[in-house]
């Protein structure tokens, strides 16, 4: 009799734990976005992170930035990345795109350190996208390209969901000078990224 009790104990733990494994695939599976699936890994609210990556709320929404990561490595990984930094540069940003999916590290209403202008509006009042991958060449250029066609496709979403139209696009260059997106500058394919934003829409 006792055994049949410890049986069914299990059996209820055993339930309880997939049902809840369950729960949380289910939010890890986030939806998409233009097609391109998105995940949503917050960055932890720590006391260094909210010191140094989650400067508070955007005052006012009229800018998308975009930025090659200038790295090989996934969305995910750079996600991490940043949520583990502790060398004191203060320095964030809201999505990495890769040719998967689009992560997303800070909620839309709040501003991050991406732009190198200080309290400028490309801090203050632009979301930010990494597209990663952007140092994948040669036999992995593919991995780069893919990755620029999710996040043509993701601003195009991101536009249209606040309103915005392709003029309220930017650079990270347009900013503070930084030579980034460093692949579009250097293909010079930043009227071709707009056009192709704007055909998604
Ligand atoms: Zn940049």
């Amino acid at each position: 009799m006792a055994r049949m009790t410890a049986y069914c104990i299990l059996f209820v733990a055993l339930g309880i734990a997939l049902f809840c494994s369950g729960c949380a695939t289910f939010a890890m599976r986030g939806h998409r976005c233009n097609g391109v699936p998105m995940r949503v890994m917050l960055l932890d609210r720590n006391a260094y992170n909210l010191r140094r990556k989650l400067p508070g709320p955007m005052p006012e929404l009229k800018y998308i930035t975009i930025h090659n990561t200038a790295n090989r490595v996934s969305a995910v990984e750079e996600r991490n990345y940043l949520n583990n930094r502790r060398d004191n540069v203060s320095v964030s940003f809201h999505y990495a795109v890769d040719e998967k999916e689009v992560v997303q590290l800070i909620p839309d209403d709040q501003h991050a350190w991406h732009a190198g202008d200080g309290t400028g509006d490309g801090n203050m009042k632009s979301i930010s996208i990494e597209i990663c991958r952007s140092l994948c060449r040669d036999k992995e250029n593919h991995l780069y390209l893919r990755s620029e066609e999710n996040a043509v496709r993701f601003t195009a979403w991101l536009l249209k969901k606040h309103g915005l139209g392709v003029d309220c696009l930017r650079m990270h260059k347009d900013w503070s000078g930084k030579n980034c997106p460093h692949r579009i500058l250097e293909a010079d394919s930043w009227d071709d990224f707009k056009k192709r934003v704007a055909a998604a829409m």
